[in-house]
């Protein structure tokens, strides 16, 4: 197939160029898009068909379900059962990174929900996608634009890299502002949510809204083997590069040090705190940000993860993030990436 890839221009041209993507999408096609989160790769989220390439393109397993992106925060009445925890979570926080899991209504068919009796909602703020999904009209089907088991992309390069040749477009909108995929909780009643996966919107600021928030035990934790996860997508090997990933804990002198020590030995690529820089070889290290600067390093850690991968180093070293605000989002990627390896310095 080939892929055309378009890069977004300016407000006024943007019209035909997001046309003609609608287009793609009405007509079955698969398009892939910027989001405020990651790329998202679009099918019509009401064709049985466009999921099914969808699955396919990415060489996702069909019981992951795919997230339907929807270009006003009411409009999810149309595809779903919601109530007013719904309403009150998408006051505050839609459009924007957060993705909402309610009952399903009849019309999406049971290949975007992965057979499941729910459906994952989400309206996003970037101008692109709400122009994209406003001008499709139909809800917009979309896991990230990853191949299955990658870092998801935060920039065109990284679609292009997995996905040119098996989808139709590729619209080209720059960097992603927030780098890792929304916040997903699920309704479980009035002012009852479970935060299935940490992301934007933090576990602090969805409390400020519905009185009890529980977290599902896979947001920080390995699953025991044939433990069914509450978010299907928790089950499967994630975010992750093909050289080994190991996150590092224990007090920042010491494990600069050991960081230091490990350069002398062998070959490893080392996602490392700017403050650390003086104290390292300046080889194979790729800065996250400022310790303290959370945001600057979940805008930056898929595109980190997919360098380090590429430098043949025997191992990955990183940081165990913290699990407070927008950290347990890190820390959940992170663990993933890292197969749930973390060392003790
Ligand atoms: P991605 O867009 O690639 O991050 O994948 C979408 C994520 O949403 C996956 O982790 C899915 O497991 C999750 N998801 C989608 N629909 C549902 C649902 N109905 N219930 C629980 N999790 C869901
Ligand atoms: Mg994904």
């Amino acid at each position: 197939m080939n892929t055309r890839i378009i890069p977004i221009s300016n407000p006024e041209k943007q019209e035909a160029e997001l046309r003609y993507a609608a287009k793609i999408l009405c007509a079955g096609g698969l398009v892939a898009f910027p989001t405020e989160t990651v790329y998202g790769l679009g099918g019509n989220g009401l064709d049985d068909g466009a999921a099914k390439k969808i699955y396919a393109a990415k060489g996702r397993p069909s019981d992951n379900p795919l997230i339907i992106h929807i270009a006003a925060p009411e409009d999810a009445d149309r595809y779903a059962v919601v109530n007013n925890t719904y309403r009150r979570l998408a006051k505050a926080f839609m459009p924007g990174p957060l993705t909402v899991v309610l009952p399903k209504r009849e019309m999406i068919p049971p290949s975007v929900t992965g057979g499941l009796d729910t459906v994952a909602v989400r309206c996003p703020s970037h101008p692109v996608a709400h122009k994209l999904i406003a001008l499709a009209g139909v809800p917009i089907a979309a896991p990230s634009a990853n191949l299955s088991g990658k870092p998801s992309p935060t920039c065109a390069e990284h679609v292009i890299a997995d996905l040119s040749g098996r989808v139709d477009a590729i619209l080209d909108g720059g960097s992603c502002e927030i780098g890792l995929e929304s916040t997903i909780v699920k309704v479980d009643g009035e002012d009852e949510i479970t935060l299935l996966r940490p992301g934007g919107i933090t576990y602090d600021a969805l409390c400020m809204v519905v009185s009890t928030v529980h977290i599902a035990p896979a947001v920080t934790h390995a699953l025991a083997e044939n433990e069914r996860p509450l978010s299907p997508g928790m089950k499967y090997r994630h975010y992750a590069p093909n050289i080994p990933v190991v996150l590092l804990s224990g007090a920042p002198e010491k494990v600069t040090a050991f960081l230091a020590a490990e350069q002398t030995t062998k070959k490893c690529a080392i996602l490392c705190y700017n403050e650390e820089l003086p104290f390292l070889q300046n080889d194979l290290l790729f800065p996250v940000g400022n310790r303290e600067d959370l945001a600057a390093q979940a805008q930056t850690l898929f595109k980190l993860l997919r360098e380090a991968d590429r430098t043949g180093a025997e191992v990955i070293y990183a940081h165990l993030p913290p699990k407070s605000g927008l950290g347990l989002a890190l820390y959940n990627r992170m663990i993933r990436a890292a197969a749930h390896t973390i060392k003790e310095i």
